[in-house]
């Protein structure tokens, strides 16, 4: 039998794959595969249904990520892909496998992040599994929401000229992760040295302990808005643009200068001589809320600090990032092809 490798699709690819054979039968099932959560008739309002796994090596290095925070970041990412459907998380159930390398206290730790998280967000954990692994720690938590079956965003729902917005900054978890990484090789090829993460707050507080925007999602409603697509910022928003935008079947203008971006994280990407638009591109991490709104809400956001319009859906158009200088660029969820040549981060999923 003829073998293909995996890389060859990438992950959107294999998933696309997989749900080709996959077909939903039951009138509940009211969206499937391909949204940031799954959507659940439950009578008078809509579940909502989202996993997302954590394996050590490949998402988290314990040499720098405690264990507590750890166990608040993988509630917090699940928390995060109910917001981006609108809704309101609800219960978690929470899946470990752990080798013999960790110990009653260590899992001690890792649940003290996971109860903290649980009840910052409101959300009850109601069951789980617990696995022997061999290959260090792997954590896996399902998340249960709600949501008004008129208040229910997808990621397809974008119009022609609606304006693109995002909350928060970007790119700062990814420079978070950058000097964790250099401290770790400096502590590796130096043992003893300290590791210097002085200044640097803010960048490893987003890499290490994000907070999903359930903030945001109030304000929303507050503010009257109804976002007519949504999908929370965990690739990199390049792309989340791009799901958007390919969902909705739209192109878009993405302006370069609009793009949130904190100053620690300006100045952080410019000692790695990273270009920090490209960290916020394709970084990934941020757990903010991309989505699009109406032209005519424009109103109801500006002033808001908490949220920025980074650009426009253009229909029949294509999928563009205006940079600085005024030029145009095709967007690709590698950054942009001007800068191919030029050192890029890579995503870690
Ligand atoms: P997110 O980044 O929001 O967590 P993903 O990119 O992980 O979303 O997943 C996209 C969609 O594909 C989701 O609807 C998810 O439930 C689905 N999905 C991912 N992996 C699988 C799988 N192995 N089998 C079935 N559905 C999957
Ligand atoms: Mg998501």
């Amino acid at each position: 039998m003829e073998r293909t490798e995996i890389s060859k699709l990438g992950e959107f690819g294999l998933i696309k794959h997989i749900a080709e054979d996959i077909k939903t039968t039951r009138e509940s099932t009211v969206k499937g595969i391909g949204d940031d959560a799954a959507v659940i008739d439950a009578g008078d309002k809509y579940l909502l249904v989202t996993t997302d796994m954590l394996v050590e090596g490949v998402h988290f290095d314990l040499s720098y990520a405690p264990l507590k925070h750890l166990g608040y970041k993988a509630v917090a990412v699940n928390v995060s892909d109910i917001c981006a459907m609108n809704g309101t998380a609800t219960q978690i159930t929470v899946s470990i496998g752990i080798s013999n390398r960790f110990s009653l206290e260590a899992v001690e730790a890792l649940y003290a992040g996971i109860n903290a998280a649980a009840a910052a967000y409101g959300v009850d954990v109601v069951g789980g599994d617990t696995v022997s692994s061999r290959s260090g720690l792997i954590i896996s938590i399902t998340a249960l929401g709600e949501v008004a079956k008129d208040k229910v965003v997808y990621r397809s729902g974008a119009k022609d000229k609606d304006l693109l917005v995002v909350s928060g900054d970007l790119g700062a978890a990814f420079m978070g992760l950058q000097v964790l990484e250099r401290e770790k090789a400096v502590y590796e090829s130096t043992p003893g040295v300290q590791p210097d993460l002085d200044g640097h707050d803010y960048i490893l507080e987003r890499q290490l302990k994000p907070e999903a925007r359930v903030d945001a999602v109030v304000m929303l409603e507050q503010l009257g808005i109804q976002p007519t697509s949504m999908i929370d910022v965990s690739d990199g928003l390049a792309s989340e643009v791009i799901h958007l935008c390919d969902q909705s079947g739209m192109g878009c203008a993405l302006y370069e200068e609009k793009i949130p971006i904190d100053p620690t994280v300006v100045t952080t990407a410019s000692d790695f001589k990273l270009d920090p638009t490209i960290c916020a591109l394709n970084g990934g991490e941020d757990y903010e809320l991309l989505f699009t709104v109406p032209i005519g809400d424009f109103d109801k956001l500006k002033g808001s600090p908490h949220f920025t319009v980074i650009g426009h859906m253009a229909e029949g158009a294509a999928q563009q990032l205006v940079a600085r200088d005024g030029s145009m660029h095709a967007l690709t969820a590698q950054g942009w092809d001007a800068f191919l040549n030029k050192e890029s981060p890579e995503s870690e999923d």
